[in-house]
């Protein structure tokens, strides 16, 4: 059996403006990729927005000689370029090990604890469910959302890290099944401004060979692959520009 194709009718556009919204991400730059736009457009309509990255990045890079402690420090630095480039207020760091996200509990319970300190009425997250992804951190962090928020909202779930919290509504980015989108285009270029924050992954994600003859092409080419796949997005309810998702709530 395959997946029924979603039809235009069956497809959500624009939530309301939340007051606060969480994006949670493996890696510094994930949440850039998956919802940028989304949050800038927010931000600019007043929105508290705020990042959580789950891991350090220490092995985002393909050179074997990389100083990994060096890396921690550089990628932190472009996550809080890429975060103001979107009008975020503030990005929180868990730390956890680059690859090695397992989803216990002492994960969920720190998950659960940024969640009741931030208490964000929207939350964005990896979509869990998506078949055939490669790098397992993005399917064990969008499990850590989901089991998170239901930590968050239960009191009998880490009773001493804060009081309970239930969001209204959460987000999945690159969604398995696409069921909403969010219109941006008003706020796309703050999405590639953001994602060009993150240097030191214009290699390995971007495709861009810094300091090569190529760079210029190179970065034309990524810059119109995202808006292939914000124009593609942005098809299934008629055209535009727009970020995908899949919708969850009530929660
Ligand atoms: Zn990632």
């Amino acid at each position: 059996m395959t997946e029924p194709t979603p039809t235009t009718s069956e497809i959500s556009v624009d939530v309301p403006t939340p007051e606060r919204a969480l994006a949670v991400g493996a890696h510094p730059d994930d949440v850039e990729f998956g919802c940028a736009a989304t949050l800038a457009k927010w931000s600019d309509q007043g929105t508290d927005v705020q990042v959580l990255v789950l891991t350090d990045g220490s092995k985002g890079s393909w050179d074997p000689a990389e100083d990994q402690r060096a890396l921690i420090s550089t990628r932190k630095r472009e996550q809080e370029a890429a975060a103001s480039a979107l009008g975020a207020s503030t990005v929180h760091f868990l730390d956890l090990v680059d690859g090695e996200l397992t989803g216990n509990r002492g994960e969920v319970g720190a998950v659960c604890e940024a969640l009741r300190a931030v208490r964000p009425d929207l939350v964005l997250g990896h979509d869990p469910w998506k078949r055939y992804r490669l790098h397992p951190d993005h399917a064990a962090a969008g499990r850590l959302v989901v089991e998170g928020i239901v930590a968050a909202r239960d009191p009998h779930f880490f009773p001493r890290l804060g009081a309970p919290h239930r969001p209204e509504r959460l987000l999945l980015f690159e969604p398995d099944v696409i069921d909403h989108v969010e219109r941006v285009h008003e706020s796309f270029d703050a999405k590639i401004d953001a994602l060009f924050a993150h240097r030191s992954q214009w290699p390995s994600t971007m495709g861009i060979e810094v300091g090569s003859p190529d760079e210029e092409d190179q970065t034309k080419a990524f810059v119109e692959r995202l808006r292939a796949e914000a124009a593609e997005a942005g098809e299934l309810i008629g055209g535009g520009v727009a970020e995908p998702f899949k919708r969850m709530e009530p929660l």
